[in-house]
């Protein structure tokens, strides 16, 4: 049976809740309804194509349908779609907790699944506050970093710090202390006194309450949802070595600079961080699938180990926990980091990126280009000189993401920072005509 494009989208506007979309502008407009991919292209109902250039929210790595994770995927299909981890074991997730603990930093062993990136940073939160607590210590508090975004529940919220979903939920949030996270290009001054005002904040916090800190939270590299603002080298060091020397946890999320997409496996690869816990979900099944892990030390899991009377058990868990067809996918996807040798492809055609954003960069309306692996960010301003932003309600994003819809490829923007997420296996080829498309939008949008 096949249906007309007109007929999908009734029914969407009738009954679909689009996540963080205003449904008013939304039923207003003409959607774009997926049926198909293939490779790093989306196929809309009347056959359109497009680039995914945000590998659909910042979860594809592979592409689409790809042959080896599509089979995974029916192999464990003809075993079993999932059975509960609650009293039983299975054997994909027990496969894949191995490989996490050989991929991630080599103190981290334990593997913890959920199903989102939000689940994973709650997880993270819970079982940070609840070692304290095993340790005899009342530790209530966490520090998070300015602009910071650890997904939409409301731990996660109370742990981000983006101020229009902090005041509008704020009374359900619980308190945190915040440290400002470097964002240069919006700081009076060098970047060397950027890093010191945002190190000199959290020393401050650190003197004074250190004791009542269970952990400090923080995307490793690249803050994502706030525009892709990327620490100054050597900062995630600092921070690693200031949470040591206070005895405070430290906590990476890498739900989005996870899995390659800063040019190594993890962005704490970059700076040889090992944190006590880490949090990782959109690229984990290659973008298949719902799968989130919490990865952490030795120190934290047997801080939960005791007799069954002392009730030392991690209250927490999922119906979909460590879920079959999930962790076949994850597997499935880590098998061909290896067998097609990505992440010195991703290296290899980051040249081309980086040669297409030099150019972009000249563009008039241009105000930065953010860039590390298959992160981009680029910061639109209303006047470069004085870096003067667009008033929000000119959509200044939006504007050029329509365009280069039309031109034929997806990207969302983030406020008036326009993202470039390719999947990691895009072609030299495909990265050019992507990054072509994107140049194109920038300029016609902004004229
Ligand atoms: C996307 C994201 C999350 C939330 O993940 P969901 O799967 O959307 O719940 C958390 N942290 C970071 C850094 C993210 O980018």
């Amino acid at each position: 049976m096949t249906l007309a494009h007109d007929d999908i989208a009734a029914l969407d506007k009738h009954c679909v809740w689009h996540p963080f979309t205003q449904m008013q502008d939304w039923t207003a407009a003409d959607p774009v309804i997926i049926e198909r991919a293939q490779g790093v292209r989306l196929v809309d109902i009347r056959g359109d194509e497009y680039y995914d250039g945000v590998s659909s929210l910042w979860l594809n790595i592979h592409g689409h349908r790809v042959p080896e994770i599509d089979a995974a995927i029916r192999d464990q299909l003809d075993r079993v779609a999932h059975s509960t981890l609650l009293g039983l074991a299975n054997i994909p997730s027990a496969r894949l907790a191995a490989k996490l603990a050989e991929l991630t930093p080599a103190g981290l062993n334990h593997v913890f699944y959920s199903d989102s990136g939000s689940e994973s940073v709650e997880i993270a939160l819970k079982m940070a506050y609840q070692y304290w607590r095993l340790l005899g210590q009342e530790r209530s508090r966490f520090i998070k970093m300015t602009n910071a975004y650890h997904g939409d529940t409301i731990g996660a919220v109370s742990a981000g710090g983006i101020d229009l979903f902090h005041s509008t939920y704020r009374d359900l949030l619980f308190p945190t202390f915040e440290v400002p996270y470097p964002y240069p290009y919006r700081f009076d001054g060098s970047v060397d006194d950027c890093v010191a005002h945002c190190l000199a904040a959290l020393d401050d916090i650190l003197t004074d309450h250190a004791d009542d800190v269970a952990g400090l939270i923080v995307e490793p590299l690249v803050q994502g949802a706030a525009g892709m603002i990327m620490m100054p080298e050597g900062f995630l060091k600092a921070l690693e070595q200031r949470c040591h020397d206070s005895g405070v946890l430290l906590i990476t999320d890498e739900v989005a600079t996870g899995f390659g997409r800063t040019g190594r496996m993890f962005a704490c690869d970059h700076e040889d961080v090992c944190p006590d816990i880490m949090t990782l979900a959109k690229g984990l099944t290659g973008g298949y699938l719902p799968l989130a892990a919490t990865v952490t030390s030795e120190a934290i899991f047997e801080a939960f180990l005791g007799e069954y009377n002392e009730q030392k058990t991690f209250f927490h868990g999922h119906s979909y926990t460590g879920n079959q067809l999930c962790c076949a996918a994850a597997l499935a996807s880590l098998e061909l980091f290896e067998t097609s040798n990505l992440l010195a492809r991703v290296n290899e055609n980051h040249a081309i990126i980086r040669q297409a954003l030099a150019e972009i960069a000249e563009c008039e309306h241009v105000g930065e280009v953010r860039n590390r692996g298959f992160m981009t960010g680029i910061e639109l301003v209303h006047d470069r000189s004085t870096r003067e932003p667009y008033a929000w309600q000119e959509q200044i994003g939006v504007k050029v993401c329509d365009r280069s819809r039309e031109l034929g490829m997806i990207v969302r923007p983030l406020g008036h920072v326009v993202i470039f997420m390719p999947p990691l296996a895009s072609t030299a080829a495909e990265l050019q005509e992507m990054l072509s498309i994107l140049h194109r939008s920038i300029s016609e949008a902004t004229e």
